[in-house]
């Protein structure tokens, strides 16, 4: 079976700047390329889990979103990181714009549904994998998909929780909690 980093987009990889819509709001955050080496050089593979808004609000469509993710790609390759090995997407929100995303769906963290899906396609065994996120419903998707847990402190953490179906349980505590993307990754190679 294989590992897994689990790493959340905006606030983690990429510079949280609410509903991003374009590739050119696309600013990787200090270390993440060496951190992103450093992971994949330890066997992990590199998996991106994300809720992303602006398609249920109907600001972009899965496909540009698609291409958005393509440039990313392409950022982290001309930077010297390894591109994410793969992406998963929720698309949906409990009050969507568009009705076809206006679904109580089980992808959208805190739910687990995108963490379980990656397990199943990268057959993963999900306690020796980390979830790594700006916000306590990263960590309870993490938690509840049995893997180990990382807050990074980049500035959402203290923003209130988004909109979920049922209540977060914001008592949800990560296995660690550090500044950013680089140091979660020293945690990570000594706790794995
Ligand atoms: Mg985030
Ligand atoms: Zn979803």
């Amino acid at each position: 079976m294989n590992r897994a980093v689990f790493l959340d987009r905006d606030g983690v990889v990429t510079a949280d700047v609410h509903l991003l819509t374009t590739a050119e709001q696309l600013l990787l955050l200090p270390g993440v390329p060496a951190a992103l080496r450093s992971l994949k050089d330890a066997g992990f593979l590199l998996l991106l889990v994300t809720n992303q808004t602006v398609v249920a609000r109907g600001l972009i469509t899965e496909g540009q979103l698609d291409q958005i993710h393509q440039r990313l790609q392409a950022m982290l390759q001309a930077a010297g990181a390894p591109p994410m090995d793969g992406i998963y997407v929720c698309p949906h929100h409990p009050r969507a714009t568009l009705a076809e995303y206006r679904v109580a769906c089980d992808c959208r963290k805190p739910r687990a549904g995108l963490l379980r899906r990656a397990a199943k396609e990268w057959n993963l065994h999900l306690p020796g994998c980390f979830m790594i996120g700006d916000r306590i419903t990263d960590i309870a998707a993490g938690a509840q998909a049995g893997c180990r847990t990382v807050l990074v402190e980049t500035g959402q953490h203290l923003a209130p929780a988004i909109e979920t179906v049922e209540p977060v349980d914001l008592k949800t505590v990560p296995d660690w909690a550090c500044a950013d993307l680089s140091a979660a990754v020293r945690w990570i190679r000594e706790a794995q």
